[in-house]
């Protein structure tokens, strides 16, 4: 375990919030969630250094999993809704771009769900993943994707080559992240859009359900990001947030409700309380309104990097 600074101020001085386990592989130990006493920013500390976290990436890691049926939903979804689909579906966004034959990256791409999203329905683009876990990039590459292993600390692209770069509930796991936000900032071209999701600590379900809360998701999530605190760490790495789209899904207080169930042992609403359409459709309005008041578990940003 590893004791750190914060990575926005610097500053040691942190107040402890609760205490999490790790709610979804049910690995053992018990973390600490603290905020740091100057600037706010929530963390987990101490932590699993780069080497003891590895064994909280077990193989089924739901993220390593390439969901065929469900990528292709999705595409056939955006092709029908066009840009309306950003309402109904908000894990991942495509923004479109004037340059006609860019390159893009992907940080995180795990099972490659996104970059088969994406190459379907940008086949001109020229898109590249990266992951920390070999075993992922191993997969990847059978399938002939372009992909490459990275931790971030060093990202193996030329300076300024990369129009946009996406991370999908990345940037939360990273351990260096000032180095990863920098290696982020050296590959992409000027004005080069930083587009990226990650749960929001701000949000209703973090303060209700704190050691419960699913998209607290400890010891893998080393931040817990707030809008203040995810403004705070892009601004000292040189990127300014154009927009913040709160998702509009109540899925992670769901998820997080069946963790309380399993908990006191009420099994039976654990099993009528999972996740489908017709909760979807249920709890929509509900998202709605918590997304206008950005207390959304999750928030997508937009972020530009600045000269
Ligand atoms: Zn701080």
């Amino acid at each position: 375990m590893e004791k750190i600074s914060c990575p926005i101020c610097g500053g040691d001085g942190f107040d402890l919030l609760f205490k999490a386990q790790d709610n979804i592989c049910h690995i053992d130990g018990e973390f600490d969630i603290v905020k740091c006493e100057k600037c706010s920013l929530i963390i987990t500390n101490p932590r699993p250094d780069k080497e003891e976290i590895n064994r909280y990436y077990p193989k089924e890691y739901q993220c390593y999993n390439l969901n065929h049926s469900r990528t292709e939903l999705v595409v056939k979804l955006r092709r029908f809704l066009g840009r309306f689909t950003d309402l109904f579906y908000s894990e991942t966004i495509i923004l479109p771009l004037e340059e006609t034959t860019p390159i893009i990256l992907e940080i995180g791409c795990g099972g490659g769900n996104f970059l088969y999203e994406y190459s379907r329905l940008n086949p001109q683009h020229k898109i590249i993943g990266s992951d920390f876990n070999l075993e992922v990039i191993k997969a990847l590459k059978k399938q002939n994707l372009d992909v490459f292993q990275s931790d971030l600390t060093s990202i193996a692209l030329e300076t300024g080559h990369v129009d946009c770069v996406y991370g999908w509930m990345v940037l939360e796991h990273v351990h260096d992240i000032n180095k990863a936000l920098g290696e982020i900032g050296r590959v992409l071209k000027k004005q080069g859009k930083f587009i990226f999701s990650i749960p929001n600590a701000a949000s209703w379900e973090f303060k209700l359900f704190r050691g419960d809360c699913y998209s607290n998701h400890v010891p893998n999530h080393l931040y817990h990001f707030t809008p203040k605190t995810i403004k705070q760490l892009l601004k000292k790495n040189g990127f300014r947030i154009e927009r913040i789209l709160y998702q509009k899904t109540l899925r992670d207080a769901v998820e997080s409700f069946r963790l309380v169930c399993a908990r006191k042992k009420y099994y039976r609403l654990e099993s009528v309380l999972s996740w489908n359409l017709v909760l979807f459709v249920l709890t929509y309005p509900l998202a709605f309104v918590l997304s206008i008041f950005h207390k959304s578990s999750r928030m997508t940003i937009i972020a530009k990097k600045y000269d």
